[in-house]
């Protein structure tokens, strides 16, 4: 059976016999095209015949040369053999290297010189087939390397800032902008819950993006509480809602997200559960602009990210717990005496600076050690957190009340002056009046004596000449019989005309 030749070489001015002796010693591996003297083959007629060999006599070089001139370049890839003819000279072969041949062949055309080129030819080609296919390689790698240190730059940009912050709203405020290097990320939204006891049911914290009135808000809501059903395999038996704004890419005037595909459109929305071992703590609604599948390594990577800030937000919520604990009284879960002293100071320096009305309530119960003499201990431990119960219900969320120790209570009222100060301090003695307390079938009863001061201006150089005015008012009240307002000034009557 006849082969089929591999290789095809082109020939340009041979004599006839040099042809066919060429023929001959190539063999069947090789298809011979002789092309016409006096023109250059153009490119096109290269790719289609892709020849490995280019031999020729320098006659027919010369006659080409002359038209290579900034079109024939594609010629310089095809090895070129100069075939010389009987009579040849020393310069001839001189001209032949300047030219570039890559070879030179002398008459006659003997079957081992033509053999010799050919073997020369196929090293160098091969050769060069092997540089070709390391430099892909090298290519590629370079390109692996590069999209790799795309994604370490990534992990180190979304570890460093997720463990920044120990507050869990500002940590899932950057995870937006920081995923925007991995995905084309438009918004996030998350949701967290603390460790559920077995057979419970979890308390969720979301954090979403958009605003609470946007009519798609309902929606994430629900499926961050699915996400937290199906993931925490509980119940949820209660949840708090925190917009941030940061975790969208465009917010409107009214903190909706500006992208029309903003409510969980299915392709576009990447679930990520978050986990520290093997308990589920929350998950990341994470809505791309969908333009992009996620390659492997974008998902190792993303699953990293995950991974760390899950950490990050479980370091935050133990942080939060033990602040909490730290600044809080056991009892009562007012907060206590230290953060009472740190909020006492930034409530001074803000009346400093601009101004603000600001004024303080002593409280201290009356006659309480009869309570406990009488009822014992934890029937007074009750009647104190009847008593808080109705302080935190009575003030605004901008006060702040605290236990002082012992039966003695402080309430800060920002931008309240001393009169109105007085006014919600003789609401609180008629609610505590009012009030009756179960402990183990006995019905408990307590009033609380209050002083009242508030800052004028000028008056006090410091916020402990404030707390010593109202214990001052706190002691007048008790002179005055308790149960009963005072401030520097005078005591309330409302006690004795109601
Ligand atoms: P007054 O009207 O003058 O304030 O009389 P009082 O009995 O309230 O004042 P006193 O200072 O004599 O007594 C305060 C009592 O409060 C004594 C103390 O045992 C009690 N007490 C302080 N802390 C607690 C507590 O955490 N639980 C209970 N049950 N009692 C406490
Ligand atoms: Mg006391
Ligand atoms: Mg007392």
């Amino acid at each position: 059976m006849k082969k089929t030749p591999q290789h095809t070489m082109w020939t340009m001015g041979l004599s006839e016999a040099d042809a066919g002796l060429l023929a001959a010693h190539a063999g069947s591996d090789y298809r011979i095209v002789a092309l016409p003297p006096g023109r250059a083959p153009s490119a096109l007629e290269m790719e289609r015949d892709d020849p490995c060999l280019f031999w020729l006599t320098s006659e027919a070089w010369t006659a080409i040369a002359s038209q290579r001139e900034g079109k024939s370049q594609h010629l310089d890839l095809v090895p070129r053999v100069l075939v010389l003819e009987p009579g040849y000279s020393r310069e001839e072969i001189e001209r032949a290297l300047d030219s570039s041949f890559t070879d030179v062949i002398k008459p006659p055309l003997t079957r081992a010189r033509v053999l010799d080129v050919l073997r020369r030819a196929v090293e160098t080609r091969n050769l060069y087939h092997d540089i070709l296919r390391m430099t892909r390689e090298i290519f590629l790698e370079r390109e692996m390397l590069a999209r790799k240190n795309d994604t370490l730059s990534f992990l180190v940009t979304f570890l460093t800032r997720a463990t920044e912050s120990l507050d869990p709203a500002e940590i899932l405020g950057k995870v937006r902008e920081d995923l925007s290097l991995l995905l084309p990320v438009t918004a996030v939204h998350g949701i967290f819950w603390p460790p559920v006891p077995e057979g419970g049911a979890l308390e969720a914290e979301l954090f979403v993006a958009t605003a609470p009135d946007c009519p798609v808000n309902v929606q994430w809501v629900d499926l961050l509480l699915e996400s937290a059903r199906r993931l925490g395999n509980a119940p949820v038996a209660g949840y708090r809602v925190t917009h941030v704004p940061g975790m969208a890419e465009l917010l409107d005037a009214t903190g909706c997200a500006v992208d029309p595909g903003q409510p969980p459109v299915p392709g576009r929305v990447i679930l990520m559960p978050l986990r520290t071992g093997t308990e589920a703590m929350g998950a990341l609604a994470i809505l791309t602009d969908g333009s992009q599948t996620m390659g492997k390594d974008q998902a190792q990577a993303l699953d990293s990210a995950m991974k760390h800030l899950a950490l990050a937000l479980k370091n935050a919520m133990v942080y939060r717990e033990v602040k909490l604990q730290a600044d809080h009284d056991a009892l009562t879960r007012l907060h206590n005496r230290r953060s009472l002293d740190e909020r006492l100071r930034t409530e001074f320096e803000r009346h400093r600076r601009y101004g603000h009305s600001m004024s303080l309530l002593l409280l201290d119960l009356d006659h309480f050690k009869a309570i406990n003499d009488t009822y014992g201990h934890l029937a007074g431990d009750a009647v104190l957190r009847e008593l808080a119960d109705v302080l935190r219900n009575s003030i605004r969320t901008t006060d702040f009340a605290a236990r002082y120790g012992g039966e003695e209570f402080v309430v800060i009222l920002p931008h309240t002056d001393e009169a109105q100060g007085h006014m919600l301090a003789e609401r609180l003695r008629h609610r505590i009046e009012q009030c009756r307390v179960q402990h183990h079938g006995v019905q408990l009863s307590a009033t609380v004596s209050i002083g009242v001061a508030g800052f004028r201006p000028g008056a006090f150089a410091n916020v402990e000449e404030l707390v010593r005015e109202a214990d001052r008012a706190l002691y007048l009240a008790k002179a005055n019989g308790r149960n009963v307002v005072c401030t520097m000034s005078g005591c309330d009557d409302a006690k004795a005309a109601g």
